[in-house]
């Protein structure tokens, strides 16, 4: 390149005013040119809308391995246009959909938000708690379906935050088929959450929010799309030899619907949905994913998003991956497929978005609530260390152990989420030291092969941990919620399910999440500094020059605020 012509473009970048017509680089001397101060960012300015991805449970690593059979419109565009923060990680354990929604858009962790798993023990209700299990409200929309609510998010979010800095006038929508995915993202006054109700094929809502679906939503139901995304056949959107990058289609491990006899393909919907729970079953296939970007679609223009001067905000998050890859694992064919096909539901709302707000005028950020683990039994076909383990005989032999020392029986009262939780008053009662019992859970925990190591909630109260798989833990500990001992598996162990694999873990294919910021105010780049997952609404808040959420411990990627 000319060093005239570099000058001209240096000139366009920064952003200098040329006559239309006009060449961009004069002949005559560039100190004749009134100097421009290079552009900055003007801090006042917002987008119109911001948009926030979520997709359950995605590893990077799909972005490349099924890359040769996505469009350029979808992932590709995002990756091609977009800034990409390539090793984002999760920081605290356990890595679990409830937890990481809240965590995406409140900018903390569990020790902070509260947020401490799906469910988790309650010592005061005696039982397991769900995240958004909320006694006091209703459902809308249908009767059978979940009553859900943030009450037990402790912290605001970004959309609160978006709430208060307009006085309210910025347009909060939450929408998934997971209703803890919906309503932690929207935080505690949005104008609507809306999930998909297995039981009735609606998408609802619950009284925490309104008495009745606003019009757009039971006009979106009255459409059934269900029914109609039911009466296909789910196959192979690729030649099968394209699907060369996963495995083969039948293994022992994948699950098999009701109905039929093996777990391969051709999925013929009308079919198997009489014996595996009707509306329930669109979850399992792709069109889990596309009702999300249907419905995504109808609350832009339902709730006028991105349509004023005032910045809103558009929750969306696609559950379905998370579904196929429990089921299936992360190197199945289902779940290769499911990516092919949710790369073209990321155009699908990119191309809406640009027609409806305007290219340029909406912020995207897309993530994961956490990424997954291999099937142990894959690993260990492939001679890498991995296993299951039994968790009931754990909790018998525990409570067998302490008996033999404490002259107590089933001093565990639960254990969930890695954690176990002792009987409080059972320990008073006796007269018997709680440190004292901790510690003596922890001496058995450490004796089965597949634990490394547990931390005691006394530990994790008198001692910071500053680096380390200690530190995730620590950053999931939160003292109202959490039990009494903490223990950490081998890498790729997992206890027996009847599902193929799962999640929740601090290692690396649990934490590694994709993060791709697109449009208003984002240059296309890369990095690969590690930026942990509470740096996202910071940024957003930053960018935005909004509150931070009250509880934030993460920070702004500085290459996207300055
Ligand atoms: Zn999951």
């Amino acid at each position: 390149m000319k060093f005239r012509h570099l000058i001209g473009c240096l000139l366009v970048l920064a952003g200098c005013k040329t006559q239309p017509g006009a060449p961009v680089a004069a002949d005559a001397p560039t100190t004749t040119t009134t100097a421009t101060p290079p552009q900055v960012r003007n801090v006042f300015e917002r987008p119109k809308l911001v948009v926030g991805v979520v997709i359950d449970q995605m590893r990077p690593e799909y972005l490349y391995r099924f890359a040769d059979d996505f469009t350029e419109r979808g992932f590709k565009r995002l990756m091609r246009e977009g800034y990409i923060n390539h090793n984002t990680h999760y920081n605290y354990i356990p890595t679990y959909t409830g937890p990481g929604h809240a965590s995406v858009y409140s900018g903390t962790t569990p020790a902070t938000h509260g947020i401490i798993g799906n469910y988790w023990y309650s010592r005061e209700l005696r039982s397991s708690v769900y995240c958004v299990g909320d006694s006091t409200v209703q459902p809308v929309g249908s009767s059978t379906g979940n009553a859900a609510s943030p009450h037990r998010l402790l912290v605001t979010n970004l959309a609160d935050e978006l709430k208060l800095a307009t006085n309210q006038r910025a347009k909060v929508v939450g929408v998934s088929i997971k209703d803890r995915s919906a309503v932690l993202p929207a935080g505690h006054v949005p104008d609507g959450a809306y999930w998909y109700d297995g039981s009735s094929g609606n998408f609802i809502t619950s009284t925490y929010y309104r008495q009745q679906l606003p019009a757009w939503v039971a006009s979106f139901n009255s459409r059934q799309l269900p029914n109609q995304y039911l009466d296909s056949t789910w196959t192979l959107l690729m030649p099968e030899a394209n699907y060369r990058n996963s495995g083969p289609d039948d293994q022992p491990y994948e699950k098999v619907f009701k109905g039929k006899s093996t777990s391969t393909f051709p999925y013929v919907l009308p079919e198997l949905r009489k014996e595996n729970d009707n509306f329930g079953l669109l979850s399992y296939t792709p069109w889990g994913n596309t009702i999300v970007t249907d419905i995504a679609l109808a609350a832009l223009e339902g709730e006028s998003l991105g349509q004023d001067e005032t910045v809103d905000l558009l929750a969306v998050s696609y559950s379905t991956p998370d579904i196929v890859g429990h089921s299936f694992g992360p190197r199945s064919r289902e779940q290769h497929d499911i990516y092919l096909r949710l790369d073209r539901e990321i155009a699908r709302l990119l191309e809406a978005l640009d027609q409806q707000v305007g290219q340029g005028n909406y912020l995207l950020f897309l993530t994961a609530d956490h990424a997954g683990a291999d099937v142990p039994q894959f690993l260990v076909g492939e001679r890498i260390p991995a296993g299951n383990y039994a968790d009931k005989p754990l909790l018998t032999g525990l409570n067998a152990q302490l008996q033999q020392r404490f002259k107590q029986a089933k001093l565990v009262e639960y254990i969930t989420n890695d954690q176990v939780y002792l009987d409080h008053s059972k320990i008073n009662k006796a007269g018997l030291v709680l440190t004292e019992v901790q510690q003596a859970v922890v001496a058995h925990l450490v004796q089965q092969p597949y634990i490394v190591d547990a931390y005691t909630a006394t530990n994790m109260r008198q001692q910071e941990y500053y680096g380390g798989i200690r530190h995730l833990l620590q950053m999931g500990f939160y003292r109202p919620r959490s039990g009494d001992v903490l223990y950490l598996l081998n890498p790729a162990w997992m206890e027996e399910m009847t599902i193929a694999t799962t999640h929740g873990t601090g290692y690396n294919y649990d934490t590694h999440v994709p993060l791709m910021w697109y449009g208003w105010q984002i240059e296309q780049g890369n990095s690969y500094k590690r930026q942990t997952i509470t740096d996202i609404a910071p940024t957003v808040s930053h960018l935005l020059g909004i509150g931070l959420p009250n509880g934030a411990t993460g920070n702004p990627i500085i290459e996207l605020v300055k």
